[in-house]
């Protein structure tokens, strides 16, 4: 497993913190190039430099993943660097919380822009180069695109329509040799979260009492599966939705 990807290039975009950055470490550790792409240019500079400290190689692009010119020139610096791509996790993201009724558009359109519109853009311009040897596109959608949640419509409807365009993607791309799937993380301890207190102290909130493992996940829990199914280890297995949050929801669970 170790090296399962020698030889491999790997884009990950919001690659700078979080989950997108412990893809990007793991990739990076079994043997892939990893382009490390984010809004924040520093950040994703820090975690380049991590990654070739550590013995790899990879470069950063700063990026706004919601613009097409975005797009177009994260692809154009990979081919340019490391000539070939085989792995991209489309997995920058913004949440907003908020009632419906209060929602502005222009929040409302952000959020789709970062959310829904950046993975169509993502797809549409790395999908021909994975189709020159074949390849794997993994998405971070979320448990409020499978289920929904409380309090975030404008996210709940980005990340149901993630899910939507990665089955419409993976019917069309599946002929190409380009396999495209979603997961969907449940609460995960990064930087959106990390603001509400320390592990231990959201261990111990209702959060985490939402999963039936009573803890909230760690971004390397879903980088996991993300790197299982950008791996050949993944080969048959495309279009699909799959869950890496504890198991949810808990249903009619008594109050701790
Ligand atoms: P995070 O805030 O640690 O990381 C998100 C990264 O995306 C940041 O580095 C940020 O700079 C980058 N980013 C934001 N807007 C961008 C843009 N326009 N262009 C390029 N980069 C941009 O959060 P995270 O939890 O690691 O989030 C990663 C993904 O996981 C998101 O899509 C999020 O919706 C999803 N997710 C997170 C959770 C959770 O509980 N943390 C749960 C379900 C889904």
């Amino acid at each position: 497993m170790s090296a399962c990807f020698k030889g491999r290039v790997a884009l990950v975009s919001g690659a700078a913190s979080g989950i997108g950055r412990a893809t990007a470490q793991i990739l990076s550790r079994r043997g892939a190039a990893v382009c490390v792409a984010d809004l924040d240019a520093d950040g994703a500079q820090r975690v380049a430099a991590e990654l070739v400290e550590a013995g790899g190689s990879a470069l950063a692009v700063a990026m706004d993943v919601s613009t097409e010119a975005g797009n177009v020139d994260v692809v154009e610096q990979v081919m340019q660097k490391f000539g070939r791509l085989d792995v991209v996790h489309l997995n920058a993201g913004i949440l907003s919380v908020g009632s419906l009724l209060e929602t502005d558009l222009a929040t409302w359109q952000r959020v789709l822009d970062v959310n829904l519109t950046a993975v169509f853009l993502g797809i549409k311009h790395t999908a021909p180069l994975l189709a020159v040897q074949g390849g794997s596109i993994v998405v971070t959608a979320s448990f409020a695109g499978r289920e929904g949640s409380y309090g975030m419509s404008s996210y709940v409807a980005s990340k149901h329509g993630v899910t939507g365009l990665v089955k419409a993607a993976a019917s069309e791309l599946g002929p190409m040799g380009v396999r495209v799937n979603a997961v969907c993380p449940g609460p995960i301890y990064t930087d959106m979260m990390i603001t509400a207190g320390s592990l231990d102290e959201v261990n111990a909130s209702p959060v985490a009492r939402t999963t039936m493992l009573e803890r909230v996940g760690e971004a390397r829990e879903v980088a996991e599966l993300v790197c299982f199914l950008a791996s050949d280890a993944a080969s048959f297995i495309t279009g699909a939705i799959h869950a890496v949050d504890g198991g949810m929801p808990v249903i009619g669970k008594p109050p701790a």
